[in-house]
């Protein structure tokens, strides 16, 4: 069974046409799940294919994203500022390997922070969070789970969402407190999951195991 395909995108920022290495979803398959539900895979591990980045100019989301996005001037003016600045910094290469999948989803945390999207920064900071737990790197695993529970909490403070993605949002908000050692929050976002969702999510089963969890440690 192939792995992979090539798939044709055409950056929404700077025009240009690039081919990208595509996971066949039917080659995926989860192993097991950590306590904040990272997915380990066997063989094929679609985290280092997910995010879309433009070889020209860096802009950089999560592949359903990618051409959708809409860039009115001012968020246009915005992102630029961020990928000139990148460019200087860093370099993408074409291999798939933990690295270059840690830059690529920086470039998207950091774009998407400038399109004010903070769920999605949130997200792409939990898998860079991911990434370094792959690669056993603590310390930088820790930063960005910090980054990424900064930004889910301004998301659900500060933004609108509907009720389907209230479960996820607290059951981050609980997990990554856990994961950071912070007790006592945890123990708050928990709470609040499980008093308005009951078990009506994923989200809100796993994160009962997970705040009983907390109270028996
Ligand atoms: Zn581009």
């Amino acid at each position: 069974m192939k792995s992979f395909w090539e798939k044709e995108f055409t950056c929404p920022f700077c025009g240009v046409v690039f081919r990208k290495k595509m996971v066949f979803y039917d080659a995926v398959r989860v192993r097991s799940r950590d306590p904040d539900l990272k997915p380990n895979y066997e063989a094929v591990n679609p985290l280092l294919y997910s995010v879309v980045s433009c070889p020209s100019c860096y802009f950089s989301t999560l592949e359903d994203d990618f051409e959708k996005i809409k860039l009115s001037q001012e968020k246009r003016t915005k992102v630029e500022e961020v990928l000139k600045n990148l460019r200087e910094k860093l370099k993408l290469e074409e291999r798939e390997d933990h690295i270059e999948s840690v830059k690529r989803h920086t470039i998207c945390a950091l774009v998407y922070e400038a399109l004010g999207d903070k769920k999605k920064t949130a997200v792409s900071y939990l898998r860079i969070a991911w990434l370094f737990r792959e690669l056993g790197m603590r310390e930088r695993e820790r930063w960005a789970m910090e980054e990424s529970l900064r930004f889910f909490e301004e998301f659900y403070r500060y933004s609108y969402y509907d009720d389907k993605e209230e479960p996820m949002i607290l059951f981050y908000l609980g997990v990554l407190n856990q994961m950071l050692g912070k007790k006592k929050e945890a123990a708050k976002w928990y709470e609040l999951l499980i008093r308005k969702h009951g078990d009506s999510s994923i989200y809100s089963k796993v994160g009962r195991e997970r705040w009983q969890e907390l109270r028996e440690s």
